[in-house]
């Protein structure tokens, strides 16, 4: 689904990704974790087209994205993404929220966007929150309506930056079960999170970064067992 071939990438003088070279098949759910500024969030939207690279290659369900003839926007509609901040849009309603870019992007009428939203909002425990704007909502319950609202796109893969690192404690659970829930429907998700109990429950790979590079790009058995390096050991160390 997601084939990324010794990509690096440079904020001026500054090299952010160093030779990332990955792969996430169809229904993988690949955790991306190491430190803050480790190149994770750059990694992720180099994928969808969001931070263009300078060398090595990417395509997405066979579509180059470094290609400047390729269509980024058509090839973004297609790929879910999930920020820290919620992102929604504060002076529409939660049910405008979900259907916007349904009809602007996909050209959906506005009753089929508003079924397909609004199923995707029952689905994240929020129906009853349909007419409200996302200022009388909690942080956990934006982020849940984020993820209905990229849903409601029928992605073919969904990415996520560090999804519940915004949120208070006591609403993080309600977040990561909804995603636990996509990754055993079987969703392709890569992820950057620090939230390791979501990683031993459902990813199938671990990549660690340091400095712009992929140090582990493993299983999630391997990562959690003895065979990492001791970069990601020291890492694990300070955050579990
Ligand atoms: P992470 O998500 O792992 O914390 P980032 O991908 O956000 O790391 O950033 C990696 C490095 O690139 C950091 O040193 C950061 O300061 C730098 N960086 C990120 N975005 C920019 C930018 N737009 N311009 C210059 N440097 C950037
Ligand atoms: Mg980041």
């Amino acid at each position: 689904m997601i084939a990324m071939d010794n990509v690096s990438k440079w904020y001026g003088n500054f090299q952010v990704l160093t030779d990332c070279t990955t792969q996430v098949a169809k229904g993988d759910v690949v955790v991306v974790c190491g430190p803050s500024g480790s190149g994770k969030s750059t990694l992720i939207k180099t994928v969808n087209g969001l931070e263009p690279f300078q060398q090595g290659s990417i395509t997405v369900d066979g579509i180059s994205v470094g290609d400047p003839k390729t269509n980024l926007s058509g090839l973004r509609s297609r790929i879910g993404m999930v920020f820290q901040n919620f992102e929604l849009f504060p002076h529409l309603s939660i049910s405008e929220n979900l259907t916007l870019a349904q009809v602007k992007v996909l050209k959906r009428s506005l009753p089929d966007a508003t079924e397909r939203g609004l199923k995707y909002l029952d689905r994240v425990g929020l129906i009853a929150h349909k007419d409200k704007f996302p200022g009388q909502l909690s942080g956990g319950q934006q982020q849940r309506v984020a993820i209905a609202r990229a849903l409601s796109m029928d992605p073919i893969a969904m990415l996520f930056d560090e999804p519940t690192s915004a949120l208070d404690p006591e609403m993080i659970n309600e977040v990561l079960d909804v995603m636990v829930g996509l990754a055993q429907e079987g969703m392709t998700m890569m992820v950057v999170t620090h939230e390791m109990v979501f990683a031993k429950k459902v990813a199938n790979r671990v990549i660690f970064m340091d400095k712009g590079l992929i140090v582990e790009d493993c299983t999630k058995d391997e990562f959690f067992g003895t065979t990492r390096s001791d970069r990601a050991r020291d890492f694990l160390a300070k955050i579990i």
